[in-house]
């Protein structure tokens, strides 16, 4: 029989969000016997339920209520999240690197840049790397633990061949969070081609057929499926007491509490926050600092489409296994600190194919272009991007969404570094699939933010941001953020291995905390 815990039981921990942080936590926390009860916004699908259509899963998957976007992002689709039962893990593309320990210092590193509110992270390299290396085992992450590597589709064997033509060393297959070997009761990639609109056969990793139900099975957890956190409530000394929420069928209830983890993904998570101001907390929950929803990062990005001279069948296989390194490190005779990867993306299949291959072109010879589908192939530039205090989400003072909750106001322009990064990285892709005997190469402008980062971010001292090295509020003892809104800095590998394994250590943590009476 599944578990259930009453409103007022206040023994359990909160989690919001069952996405790659709130899902992790849950499955570290129940299988410690911690109670907890997760609050996901989003509706539960199976994965054999999913189909295998760009434009139908998109619409299923997707957060999609009202957001606006301000700066450099897309006005009505600031950011690509999901809200379903698993989060963006449903949707995301499984590339899985850990972050190198000079991403941990970047104020050291890069000292003061005009502009740029950068910090050191709190905690280093060092002391992550056992919860990374716990991650990758969960994770199943390939090319390590005897996880053979993910074999490269046509189109990542075409970029590898154009990046070694131009002496690039670190080039080949990436590490992804996919089986390539049946595994934890789950398969082999069958290279369908479709992870980002969910793996039919569950071959990805994704909270929403690992963490999810081995936390159920626990018997400590409750999962509470299309249930929306709206508000955080404190006592008099300023400790969360309770969550406030919203069901399927409207309905308003009060969630008591030992502790709440927000991990609604870097959006959400200051949103909620600052919607929970009180005349206590006036700018909102743990924000004496008033770093909530500020420092929002989501990596230097550009899209480099090129077409080959033979049909390459681009989206056919793992979509984003491939990789170009060599110009991670950092090296300030290019122009800008920090570096970036090129990754492979897909095509995007028939019909996004020419709206996200030069949206707004039109033409005999762009539609000749379109006609070469099967010709072409597509890489995404992943760069680390400066932290800056007029980046992030503010609640709009008029507009409510369908709960009567304020609408994020998500707000994104580049720092000089990063648009220097850009053109350097745009540059270099270009000059890849030229190598590799393209006939004709496209950039692509904005589309929305994916890697979502900074908006509760870590620091040494409680006036620089929102928690401690443990994601632990500064101001709030039992209040924790578990997504990659904790994030100091973006560093220029992708977040969701991060995300993982500090969700683990911080699960660590609260069983310690609770073991010693702490909390
Ligand atoms: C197309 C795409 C491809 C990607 N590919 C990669 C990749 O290859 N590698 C990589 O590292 N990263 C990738 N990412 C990013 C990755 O998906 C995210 O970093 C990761 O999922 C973030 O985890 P999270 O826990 O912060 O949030 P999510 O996984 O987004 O989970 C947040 C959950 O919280 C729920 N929620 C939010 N607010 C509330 C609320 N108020 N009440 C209740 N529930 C709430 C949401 O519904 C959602 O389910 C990709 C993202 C996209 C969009
Ligand atoms: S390519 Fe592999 S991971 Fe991607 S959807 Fe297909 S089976 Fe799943």
């Amino acid at each position: 029989m599944a578990t259930t815990f009453a409103h007022n039981d206040d023994s359990v921990v909160v989690v919001i969000g069952s996405g790659a942080g709130g899902g992790t936590l849950s499955h570290d926390l129940t299988r410690r016997g911690i109670n907890v009860v997760c609050l996901e916004a989003g509706p539960r699908l199976e994965a054999n339920t999913f189909v295998n259509d760009y434009n139908t899963m998109f619409m299923r998957l997707s957060w999609l209520d009202k957001r606006i976007g301000e700066g450099e992002l897309l006005a009505g689709l600031p950011a690509w999240i999901c809200k379903v039962v698993g989060g963006t893990s449903v949707h995301w593309n499984a590339v899985a690197l850990r972050f190198r320990s000079q991403d941990f210092r970047t104020k050291t590193l890069f000292g003061n840049i005009e502009g740029a509110n950068l910090a050191d992270w709190p905690i280093s390299y060092a002391e992550l790397d056992p919860y990374y290396a716990m991650a990758e085992r969960r994770m199943g992450v390939t090319g390590i633990n005897g996880n053979p590597p993910m074999p490269q589709n046509n189109a990542g064997l075409v970029m590898e061949h154009g990046a070694r033509k131009l002496g690039f060393k670190k080039v080949g297959a990436s590490r992804m969070a996919i089986n390539s070997k049946n595994r934890d009761g789950r398969p082999a990639c069958k290279q369908i081609g479709f992870c980002d609109t969910g793996c039919v056969i569950g071959a990805k990793w994704s909270t929403l057929y690992v963490d999810v139900p081995k936390a159920e099975k626990t018997g400590h957890f409750e999962l509470r499926p299309e249930c929306m956190a709206l508000k955080l409530n404190h006592d008099a000394t300023g400790r969360v007491v309770s969550v406030t929420y919203v069901d399927k069928d409207k309905k308003i209830h009060e969630q008591k509490c030992r502790a709440v983890a927000v991990a609604g993904n870097a959006i959400e998570t200051p949103r909620l926050l600052l919607n929970s101001a009180s005349s206590m907390f006036p700018n909102g929950m743990a924000n004496s600092s008033g770093q909530v929803g500020k420092n929002y990062m989501t990596h230097v990005s550009a899209g480099i489409y090129a077409f080959m001279p033979g049909e390459v069948y681009g989206d056919r296989g793992t979509q984003m296994n491939g990789i170009i390194s060599d110009m991670e490190a950092n090296n300030e005779k290019r122009g800008f600190v920090g570096g970036y990867h090129l990754e492979r993306l897909p095509v995007f299949g028939f019909p996004w194919f020419p709206s996200f291959l030069k949206p707004g072109a039109w033409g005999q010879e762009y539609a000749g272009w379109v006609e070469q589908y099967r010709n072409a192939v597509n890489m995404w530039v992943c760069g680390e991007d400066l932290p800056q205090q007029a980046n992030g989400v503010t609640l709009h003072a008029t507009e409510k969404d369908q709960h009567d909750m304020p609408v994020p106001v998500v707000r994104y322009n580049s720092h000089a570094n990063d648009k220097a990064m850009q053109q350097h990285a745009i540059k270099t892709g270009t000059d890849v699939w030229n190598a590799a005997g393209a006939k004709k190469v496209f950039e692509r402008g904005p589309w929305p933010a994916s890697h979502n980062m900074g908006t509760a971010r870590m620091s040494a001292k409680a006036a620089d941001g929102v928690v401690n090295k443990y994601g632990r509020a500064h101001d709030i003892p039992n209040l924790f953020i578990s997504d990659g809104s904790q994030f100091t800095t973006s560093s220029a590998n992708n977040p969701t291995l991060t995300i993982v394994a500090l969700a683990i250590r911080q699960a660590e943590h609260i069983a310690g905390l609770m073991s010693r009476k702490e909390l």
